[in-house]
């Protein structure tokens, strides 16, 4: 078999025009069953193996990947290993497989069964289903998806290569199962884990694959291999241990989203026959660790993570630099293509201009096969590797790309632009301006997304509704919702975001320095996407955006309503970002857009304004080293956005994820007066970690998983409800969902949202009964 020259690590699995999205959503409504989905996602994973080889992967040499997922990947390693949570051991079936509908079950819970809890994959916005592995989880091979799904492309006459999850970072991202020891980590069980993968190799060898790649980004990233002692030696070991079993397929160790540091030398020193490195993130290797000699080295020198064109001039030279210290180079993204959308030529509508500076997934495969010719043929390809050089210099020198008036506003502005008055003058302020009671009630901003909802907005895109139409059907629309929370009995209100696609892409459609596309959907959870719009240029802001919805809703209601607005950080991280320039520096260009909203809600009498940050802790740099600096700008920059607002406007931001201990310094920085964040689904476990910070401001765990089609009983709220006041101050504590209520139907929305009110007044009573100590 001859030696690969290109590869990618993974590509989009949700289909160019999200078939498998669409395949997943039908079941779930019972308008399709298991067979027609299964079939229907086959379809899809067929596609994408032609489409790759079309492109120029090979046919024959396992150049292609085999890395799709019905729903997300380390759920499938979970299946794949039996560690299957014993509350859903019945969707198992007898020969230990998991069809579709058991898999959307564990993803998506089920009555009193609460889901797999979700969080966020490394630095990008994708997010998995982290694995339940307690002392006594029986791991077996049990289910073999992958493999038929391997099997099924040879038969269409396709050699791929299997990806999934390697052992080491399956068990540092599991948690550990509900009633295990205290302290035990499930990186504990690799010993008994290490044989079931090399029953799973053994099949995929035996099925026929050449090469299988195990990925594990785990060890890039000091958060997830915190507290792991002997780290190197049990890579070592693992590894080790791997690849004396009998019967594999050759192994290639991807380590995607950064640098594997001081893990390199003990990963090239086990027999494993190929490592693939990040060399975006990444830096590349000097000297040959020892034991590299030999080996495929997988040079990921295509970023996997952003669109724009590759400097191909600098990626050939770097290759031509590792040439001599492997036994082959491959050429390669830097991490799966999962994280961009399938193919610029869909984008007609885009400035053919901007067209030209951008590479989606199809692209890269074009330049990672590009790069592997022109490596193996030395000076033949030389016009199209300058030409993918100078697309990117005439995207860093086109109008609009750097802007004086933007950049000398943000220079002449102070460091008290970032101070607000102490907390105390603000909350006196805050409580006479608004006079709510103890433990308001609030929900995150977004209502359900209504079929209605999109249907006009779809009907004012194809000009079916002129734009005064467009903004009538949302005014009754923010009306419904305003009555509906009023007789809800919720304390601030919001207008529930219906003139909003997408909570950045809206943002991105009113600044100046923004593109968005039409296709350019990523996946972002199950059947979840998103479409990351593209900030190229110096942003600015051309008109007030958010201020005539909240108006309205204001004058709809005696109760306060509050603003809402993306945050500066998230709006980078859900954006393809600029690469040209620091990211704190576009942060500032953003945050300074915001202020000036901020500004204008406040003078249009909106008391309340959230600035949404979900994804702070998303772009947190995965080496301790890295941290600082970007806390740094990226607390300013949420300053920036809302240090102008009168000690009598009530800041709030919300925060999308629970893991709060490393950032909990950055958090009390934002210096925001109310702070929302997820809690449901880790039944309020955050909530110590807050209080032992003497986290002072207010606090708003979630009480009500939204990410969930359950609805929680009354009876949950109030447990949960009660397990927040029992560790943060009664006075500090808010009540509200996990997060907006977007991807939910109403038939959801209003029950649980009942509860919430109802259980807020229970404890309110129970509360007054046995009176808090005064503070
Ligand atoms: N205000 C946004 C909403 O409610 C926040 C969403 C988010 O945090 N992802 O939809
Ligand atoms: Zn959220």
């Amino acid at each position: 078999m001859p030696a690969w020259s290109a590869t990618v690590l993974g590509y989009p699995r949700i289909g160019p025009r999200r078939e498998a999205k669409k395949a997943l959503e039908a079941l779930w409504a019972g308008q399709a069953d298991v067979a027609a989905t299964e079939r229907a996602l086959a379809a899809v994973r067929a596609r994408t193996v032609r489409r790759l080889n079309e492109l120029g992967l090979r046919a024959h040499d396992a150049s292609i990947p085999s890395a799709s997922s019905a729903y997300d990947h380390v759920l499938d390693a979970a299946i794949a290993l039996g560690a299957v949570p014993a509350r859903f051991a019945d969707v198992v079936g007898e020969d230990g497989r998991v069809d579709l509908a058991g898999l959307s079950t564990i993803a998506r819970g089920r009555g009193a069964d609460a889901p797999l809890e979700m969080t966020k994959w490394f630095d990008t916005n994708y997010h998995y289903l982290v694995p339940e592995v307690g002392p006594d989880t029986a791991f077996r091979f049990a289910d073999d998806r992958g493999v038929r799904e391997f099997s099924e492309a040879l038969a269409d006459g396709f050699l791929t290569r299997p990806v999934l999850v390697g052992p080491v970072t399956f068990l540092l991202l599991s948690k550990a199962a509900a009633g295990s020891p205290d302290g035990f980590a499930p990186i504990e069980r690799l010993d008994d884990l290490l044989p079931v993968y090399a029953e799973l190799l053994a099949a995929y060898a035996a099925a026929g694959a050449a090469w299988v790649q195990l990925d594990e980004p785990a060890l890039v990233s000091d958060s997830a291999t915190a507290g792991v002692d002997g780290l190197a030696e049990l890579v070592r070991s693992a590894y080790g241990a791997l690849t004396a079993a009998p019967g594999r397929p050759r192994l290639l160790v991807a380590a995607p989203y950064g640098d594997l540091g001081e893990l390199l030398e003990p990963l090239a020193s086990t027999a494993v026959e190929g490592l693939a490195l990040d060399l975006v993130r990444g830096a590349a290797p000097r000297r040959a660790p020892r034991g590299l000699a030999g080996k495929t080295l997988v040079a990921g020198v295509v970023d996997g993570h952003n669109v724009w064109r590759t400097d191909l001039g600098a990626a050939l030279a770097l290759l031509q630099e590792l040439q001599p210290l492997a036994g082959t180079v491959v050429t390669s993204t830097s991490t799966s293509l999962l994280h961009v959308p399938h193919d610029v030529a869909d984008e007609t509508g885009l400035d053919p201009g901007l067209r030209g500076w951008l590479a989606f997934a199809d692209q890269k495969v074009d330049e990672v096969v590009l790069l592997g010719r022109a490596l193996r043929e030395p000076g033949a390809h030389a016009g199209a590797i300058a030409a993918g050089s100078a697309a990117r210099a005439d995207r860093l020198g086109a109008p609009g790309a750097v802007r004086p008036e933007v950049r000398a506003r943000l220079a002449a502005l102070g460091p008290q632009a970032l101070q607000r008055s102490d907390y105390a003058v603000r909350r006196a302020a805050q409580e006479s301006a608004l006079g709510l009671p103890l433990l308001p009630t609030t929900t995150i901003g977004s209502f359900p997304q209504t079929a209605e909802i999109r249907a006009a907005r779809a009907a004012r895109t194809a000009g079916r509704l002129s734009q005064e139409q467009y903004e009538e059907f949302l005014r009754a629309e923010v009306d419904r919702v305003i009555a509906l929370q009023e007789e809800l009995g919720l304390d601030v209100l919001v207008h529930g975001e219906p003139e909003r696609n997408d909570m950045v892409q809206y943002f991105a459609e009113n600044l100046d320095g923004f593109a968005v596309t039409r296709h350019g959907w990523v996946q972002s959870y199950g059947s979840r996407c998103v479409r990351p719009p593209i900030l190229w240029g110096d942003v600015s802001r051309p008109a007030p955006i958010t201020v005539p919805w909240s108006a309205h809703a204001a004058s709809r209601t005696t109760r306060p309503v509050k603003g809402m607005l993306t945050g500066p950080v998230t709006i980078l991280a859900w954006s393809f970002v600029r690469d040209d320039q620091p990211l704190g520096d576009t942060a500032r260009q953003v945050a300074l857009a915001l202020r000036d909203e901020v500004a204008d809600l406040e003078a249009a009498g909106i008391g309340i304004v959230q600035v949404d940050e979900p994804a702070l802790r998303e772009l947190l740099p995965l080496r301790r080293a890295d941290q600082p600096a970007y806390l740094e700008w990226s607390v300013a920059a949420f300053r920036l956005a809302t240090a102008g607002a009168a000690d009598a406007t009530q800041v709030h931001t919300h925060l999308c994820y629970s893991e709060f201990g490393e950032v909990i310094d950055a958090i009390d920085g934002l210096d925001a007066d109310v702070t929302s964040i997820e809690a449901a689904r880790s039944r309020m476990e955050v909530l110590p970690d807050i209080a032992r910070a003497g986290f002072a401001r207010g606090i708003g765990p979630g009480v009500h998983d939204i990410h969930s089609p359950r609805v929680p009983s009354r009876e949950e709220v109030t447990e949960l409800l009660r397990l927040a006041v029992s560790s943060v101050p009664a006075r500090q504590v808010w009540v509200n969902p996990d997060c907006g209520l977007k991807t939910r139907g109403y038939a959801e929305t209003v029950p649980a949202l009942r509860h919430l009110v109802a259980a807020a007044g229970q404890v309110r009573a129970e509360l007054a009964a046995a009176p808090v100590p005064a503070l």
